[in-house]
């Protein structure tokens, strides 16, 4: 057996259909009582939902998180926090939600409680991310981690099949990494394995019967899998892409891991063959990079780069970029070899 260390981290989990009628004794349970509720503008119904059911533990909410935390937002939200006096913060949301409240506890030392509602994974993360200027910053910090996470597939079922299918993938994507990290161990392993397993059985499922309520409960599970897995280890080339094609380009942060990862798990399969025996064994197919591909055509996910508005020219500044400061990564990354997963994931073609 080999050594190994793992940083497990702390955070209380609920998971269940109904659980989020348990959120006012968590709150209860953690202390507090003047509570902030963080929302996008476009789940504000969700956000009088929490309000109505923590009854006088409310004291404000902020509707306005916005994709990859830009500070003008996160100092709004904190003025609205500093002026209600709030001793925690709710957030029912996906990434972007989750991701305000990290911020507000970067600056603060507010509680979080996360009520996720895509299959993000960051509420179980010490990662943060701030942009300003048009330049994101991410970093790890014990601080953002949520105190606790309220998992309610219930919550899920609104969420729209175009946006459920590629934030699972994405999901996928932070296990299929944790496989191969150079910090992976057995146990980090064990979980990424049971979360591919989870979402692959499901996600078709979630995005052709969204009211499926098994599906959805198994594909939320998959995320929370996920979550845990990315927060332990660190990520290599596939993260690395999409941060830079998401960063520098401008694309969906969901629908560009989708893309990518059959052609980043194909230009790593050689060098990790137990990594890519667990993808199959996970997905029960005979190859993982296929097996991902397939199953992103079997979710209705948009085929390649080309459909997501990225210029078949960009691709040698996007491998520019990409190689400049690479994360640690099984299979050596060139220049050469990624343009060529770039130009076959412009394509879409069969990895
Ligand atoms: P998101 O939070 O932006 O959500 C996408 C859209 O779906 C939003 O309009 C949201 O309001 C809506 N939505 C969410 N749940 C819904 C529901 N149940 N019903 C109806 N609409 C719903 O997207 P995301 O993919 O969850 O998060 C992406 C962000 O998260 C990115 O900025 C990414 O960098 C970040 N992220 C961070 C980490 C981390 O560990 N720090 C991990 C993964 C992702």
């Amino acid at each position: 057996m080999n050594e190994f260390t793992y940083n497990a981290l702390p955070g209380h989990i609920i998971f269940g259909a109904g659980k989020l009628q348990s959120l006012a004794d968590e709150i209860d349970r953690l202390g507090c009582s003047r509570v902030l509720v963080l929302t996008t503008p476009e789940q504000i119904d969700q956000g009088e939902m929490i309000k109505e059911l923590i009854g006088d533990r409310w004291v404000a909410s902020f509707n306005q998180a916005t994709m990859h935390v830009p500070t003008d937002v996160v100092d709004q939200a904190l003025d609205v926090a500093e002026a209600a006096n709030v001793d925690c913060v709710v957030g029912i949301g996906g990434g972007s939600t989750t991701g305000l409240g990290k911020a507000l506890a970067l600056r603060s030392d507010l509680l979080i409680v996360a009520i996720p509602t895509t299959y993000a994974g960051s509420e179980m993360t010490p990662i943060w991310g701030l942009t300003e200027n048009g330049i994101k910053k991410t970093g790890r910090d014990p601080r953002v981690l949520p105190t606790s996470v309220i998992y309610d597939p219930d919550l899920t079922l609104s969420l729209p099949p175009f946006i459920s299918g590629p934030s699972g993938v994405n999901a996928i994507a932070h296990c299929v990494e944790a496989l191969y990290a150079p910090d992976a161990n057995p146990i980090t392993s064990l979980i990424a394995e049971e979360g591919i397993n989870a979402l692959s059985s499901s996600l078709a499922t979630v995005v052709n019967e969204p009211g499926n309520k098994d599906a959805r409960a198994k594909a939320l599970y998959g995320a929370y899998l996920a979550g845990s897995a990315l927060a332990a280890v660190g990520m290599s080339l596939h993260h690395k892409l999409c941060h830079t094609l998401g960063g520098s380009f401008d694309l969906p942060h969901a629908d560009v891991h989708t893309i990518i990862l059959p052609y980043a798990t194909r230009y790593n399969a050689e060098a990790t063959p137990e990594a890519m025996q667990r993808i199959c064994r996970a997905m029960g197919t005979e190859d993982a990079a296929q097996g991902l591909y397939d199953l992103n055509r079997s979710i209705g996910a948009k085929s390649g780069l080309k459909d997501l508005g990225f210029e078949e020219n960009d691709i040698e500044k996007a491998a520019d970029i990409a190689t400049q400061n690479p994360y640690a990564n099984p299979a050596p990354v060139t220049k050469e070899g990624v343009i060529k997963l770039l130009t076959d994931a412009y394509h879409g073609v069969r990895p």
